[in-house]
C-alpha cells in the first residue's frame, strides 16, 4: 500500500500536543489545522504545473502554475471537516464534497446517511478523515467517490490504526494514504491506541 507517513519535526511535535489530553479544544483546533497543512502539502507533491509566461520586475520568464485539474476535498462528516479548511487555505479553487457516514446498529457497518459531491471525473480526489480506526467509514467513502467518477482518490488521515490500514487496503488495494502516525492497535471499544481520544469531541469540545 502506497503508504506516507509524515517525516517532519514539527509534525512530531503537533501530533505530541494533539495526544496529550490536557490539550484544550482551540490549541486542539489550531494544531489540528496547521497538521493538515502539512499533510496537504504532502498529498499534493505531484499535482500537475502548467507554464505560464511572465514579467518580473526586471525580466520576462516563463515560470509555473497550477494546472487546471481542479482538487476535490471530501470530508468525511463529522470529524473531516476539521481538515477542510487547510485545503481551502492553501487551494483557494478547491471543490468541496461532504460524505455523511453514521454506523447502522443492526449491521455494525457504516451506513451513508449524507452525500453532496461536485463533479469527481478527471479530478484529484482527497477523501479526509482524522481517525482511520476500523476503516469501515474510509472504505465506504472511497466507495462512494468512486461510484461518482472519482479515478484519483487519495485518502487523508492524522492518526491511522493498522486494522483500518488492512481494511482500506483490503477494498480498495493500492489507495494512496497520507497521514501523521501509524498507532499500535484499537481497544476493545474501537479506539485508536495511543491515540489521542474522540477527535471530534476534543475538536469541538462536546
Ligand atoms: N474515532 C476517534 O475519534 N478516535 C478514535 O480513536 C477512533 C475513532
Amino acid at each position: 500500500m502506497p503508504l506516507h507517513v509524515l517525516t517532519h519535526p514539527l509534525a512530531a511535535h503537533i501530533i505530541t500536543h494533539l495526544r496529550d489530553k490536557t490539550t484544550k479544544p482551540a490549541t486542539f483546533r489550531t494544531l489540528a489545522h496547521q497538521l493538515t497543512l502539512l499533510l496537504a502539502i504532502e498529498a499534493t507533491h505531484d499535482i500537475e504545473t502548467e507554464e505560464k509566461p511572465i514579467d518580473t520586475p526586471l525580466e520576462s520568464i516563463t515560470s509555473r502554475v497550477l494546472g487546471p485539474h481542479p482538487l476535490v476535498v471530501v470530508p468525511i462528516l463529522r470529524a473531516g471537516l476539521g481538515m477542510v479548511q487547510p485545503f481551502t487555505d492553501l487551494f483557494p479553487d478547491v471543490s468541496v464534497g461532504y460524505v455523511g457516514l453514521e454506523r447502522d446498529h443492526e449491521t455494525a457497518r457504516a451506513r451513508n446517511y449524507y452525500c453532496k459531491l461536485p463533479p469527481l471525473v478527471g479530478r484529484h480526489v482527497f477523501v479526509v478523515d482524522p481517525m482511520l480506526a476500523t476503516g469501515g467509514s474510509a472504505v465506504q467513502a472511497l466507495t462512494v467517490v468512486k461510484t461518482h467518477g472519482a479515478t484519483d482518490a487519495r485518502l487523508i488521515c492524522i492518526v491511522c490504526a493498522p486494522e483500518g490500514l488492512a481494511e482500506v487496503e483490503k477494498h480498495h488495494p493500492g489507495t494512496i494514504i497520507h497521514t501523521a502516525a501509524v498507532d499500535r492497535c484499537l481497544n476493545a471499544r474501537k479506539y485508536i491506541l495511543p491515540g489521542l481520544g474522540d477527535f471530534g469531541d476534543r475538536l469541538y469540545g462536546t
